[in-house]
């Protein structure tokens, strides 16, 4: 099997496992406990906050664990609407966000809060300007997201955050697809909340976390016991948290190695195929983009069906993201770019991994360029 939907979920790296498994096994105790063999579950924890702050210069005690990004990016959205209702009702966000933001704010529309979705230019950018025109004076949050799951974009997340300081609203950024694939710094690029999730990197499934400045003070998402300074209740998901640290620690050791191996590989990939294969639409920007990230439309066809002849070649990609899959209509996000009927219904997105190989591209650009061909040839 070549996987190339990364983006969707990664494999558990085996140091990972090997960290977690003591944790299923001997090392049980519950964090809240309060003799010796619980305090160790809890030291355990607290070391893993001390290794994600220090990766996006954060304090420890800013890092909060949740189940993963629809939480944090939950959390972020509907606890500073509950915390600062008093103060006005507006949101920022964009078009282009994941489902766990904009279904997040239809949510709070329903409730009585205003949405501006802004724009994208046709690679999937906003314009900091555009922005900057938003604000009001009941603007509460800025929601943007670092990368995007579908076309890698990145984010202009300096000039946002400049924005967001200059006029004293929260900058919130969903890093789930970010975090750990490119630089993340919470003071240089002023955000004020951020979200990521565990299993897009190496981590396993169910655990992530939700940045969240000092001084910033959204309403508690979870309510119970007294874990995560009283606002995040809920025994925590301690294998999992021990995982995501040993992943972070192990990830960012080698992250710029991993950024150039897997831009080579990416960048080689989309050469041939827009070399080699005609019809083909790039989506998304060629240089703001996410290492990994690969959605190409090939005219003409439609990409679902590519998807199933490259599964039975042995190949896991993806016709969008994997929350949307399976829905009809058409990406909301390459829709934002304006792409046409042809190119929302050609798309294919590839995500790619430190896992994947060279030889993988090659195998992987001959099965494309036969199907490709195979389809447009039967209609
Ligand atoms: N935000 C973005 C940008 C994502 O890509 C995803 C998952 O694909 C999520 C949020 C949701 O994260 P999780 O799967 O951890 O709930």
């Amino acid at each position: 099997m070549i996987y190339l939907d990364n983006a969707a979920t990664t494999p558990v790296h085996p140091g990972v496992l090997k960290a977690m498994l003591p944790y299923l096994e001997e090392q049980y105790g519950n964090p809240s406990g309060i003799y010796e063999f619980a305090e160790k579950s809890k030291e355990a924890v607290d070391r893993v906050r001390e290794i994600i702050a220090a990766s996006i210069n954060a304090k420890p005690g800013e890092i909060y664990f949740t189940s993963g990004g629809t939480e944090s990016d939950n959390w972020a959205l509907a606890g500073m609407a509950e915390a600062l209702s008093g103060k006005g009702n507006h949101i920022i966000t964009t078009a282009i966000e994941h489902h766990a933001i904009i279904n997040t704010c239809e949510y709070l529309k329903q409730r009585g809060f205003d949405i501006t979705y802004l724009d994208v230019n046709k690679e999937g950018i906003i314009n900091p300007k555009q922005l900057a025109d938003a604000v009001r004076k009941d603007t509460i949050l800025i929601s943007i997201m670092a990368a995007n799951n579908e076309i890698g974009s990145i984010q202009p997340l300096k000039a946002i955050g400049e924005i967001a300081r200059r006029n004293n609203i929260c900058f919130h950024t969903d890093a789930v697809q970010a975090y750990l694939h490119m630089e993340m710094d919470v003071r240089k690029m002023n955000i004020g909340m951020m979200s990521a999730s565990a299993h897009k990197f190496r981590g396993a499934k169910g655990c992530g976390f939700l940045y969240i400045r000092d001084g910033i003070k959204p309403a508690a998402f979870m309510h119970g016991g007294k874990q995560e300074s009283g606002i995040r209740a809920g025994t925590e998901n301690v294998p999992g948290i021990i995982g995501m640290g040993e992943a972070v620690r192990i990830t960012i050791q080698e992250m710029q190695k991993n950024i150039v191996y897997v831009r080579n590989m990416r960048d080689y990939l989309l050469y041939r195929i827009e070399h080699e294969i005609p019809g083909v639409v790039l989506n998304g920007p060629r240089h703001m983009r996410l290492p990994g990230n690969l959605n190409v439309s090939f005219l003409g066809i439609e990409g679902q069906s590519l998807l199933i002849m490259l599964d039975m070649d042995g190949i896991c990609t993806s016709s969008g993201s994997a929350c949307t899959a399976g829905t009809s209509g058409g990406s909301h996000v390459l829709k934002a770019l304006g792409a046409d009927d042809g190119r929302l219904k050609g798309a294919l997105r590839m995500t790619l991994d430190t896992q994947n190989t060279m030889e993988e591209m090659d195998y992987v650009i001959w099965r494309i360029k036969e199907n490709v061909a195979a389809l447009r040839d039967k209609s």
